[in-house]
């Protein structure tokens, strides 16, 4: 196992991709914080499948847009678990928007969950692993931290700052022994665009951009974030692993 006694807190873990890597987490014997911000069931369901599985997790609320729930998220996995050694800033949004009808209130909730929310809860994870004596913190980037998306800008710009981010983290936090690094996913199936991919002309011309023919499934994320969780990533620091089935090189 080999994130044997680590504690994780994985945001967004109800649903997509959070949930595969919180379930993944549990299997390589990590305690888990399940955070949702609206998805209560999923989330208590994605606890219970942990449990059958005989692994540990609970699952907490928290919006990472909104900053006074911060601290509540990290005092209660500490209260549950007595440390925390890996935050995973999975949560994430985007909005269909052509750049000509753009407005500030798109840009205001997706900067506040997608880079805000990452920035100022990796700050608060960096604060107790610094005390503790180092730790790991994984951002879910995407595809679109370097190449642009019709009518995904705003959240094309969250994500290129997510590669920043986790620069200047790792930088700084380096001294304390703390990981930062992020995880940029191609096309995988989840909530975020069910619609889209199944569509089957869409997934047609999608397959023809990806050399291994397939779209993503939120498992194929789990080795790469296991690996920036564990020991096997420690001289790994400030850059981004790409998971994309190649769609980056065409
Ligand atoms: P998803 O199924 O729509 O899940 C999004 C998750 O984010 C949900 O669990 C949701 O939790 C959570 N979330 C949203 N706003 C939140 C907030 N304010 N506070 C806490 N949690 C919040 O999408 P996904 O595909 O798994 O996306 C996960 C991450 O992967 C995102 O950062 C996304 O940008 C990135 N990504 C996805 C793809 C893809 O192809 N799917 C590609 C590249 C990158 P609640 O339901 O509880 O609100």
């Amino acid at each position: 196992m080999r994130l044997k006694d680590k504690v994780a807190i994985v945001t967004g873990a109800g649903r997509g991709i959070g949930r595969a890597i919180a379930i993944g987490y549990a299997r390589e014997g990590a305690r888990v914080v399940v955070n949702y911000s609206r998805s209560q069931h999923a989330a208590e369901e994605a606890v219970d499948e942990i449990h059958a599985a005989g692994g540990r997790a609970i699952a907490v609320r928290a919006d990472v847009a909104q900053m006074d729930d911060h601290a509540p998220l990290i005092e209660r996995t500490l209260a549950e678990f007595g440390a925390l050694d890996i935050l995973v800033n999975n949560a994430g949004v985007e909005f269909n928007e052509p750049v000509l009808e753009s407005t500030p209130e798109t840009w205001d909730q997706t900067v506040a969950v997608n880079l805000r929310g990452a920035y100022f809860l990796g700050c608060a994870a960096a604060r107790v692993m610094a005390r503790a004596g180092g730790g790991k913190i994984v951002n879910i980037s995407s595809v679109h931290d370097v190449e642009p998306l019709r009518n995904r800008a705003i959240y094309s710009i969250t994500k290129a700052g997510l590669l920043m981010l986790v620069k200047s983290l790792a930088l700084e936090l380096a001294e304390h022994n703390i990981h930062v690094n992020a995880i940029s996913p191609g096309a995988i199936l989840t909530d975020m665009n069910r619609k889209h991919l199944t569509d089957p002309p869409r997934r047609e011309r999608l397959l023809t951009q990806i050399p291994m023919k397939r779209i993503g499934d939120p498992r194929d994320l789990v080795g790469a974030a296991v690996f920036l969780a564990s020991p096997e990533s420690d001289y790994v620091t400030g850059t981004t692993i790409y998971v994309d089935g190649g769609l980056l090189l065409l």
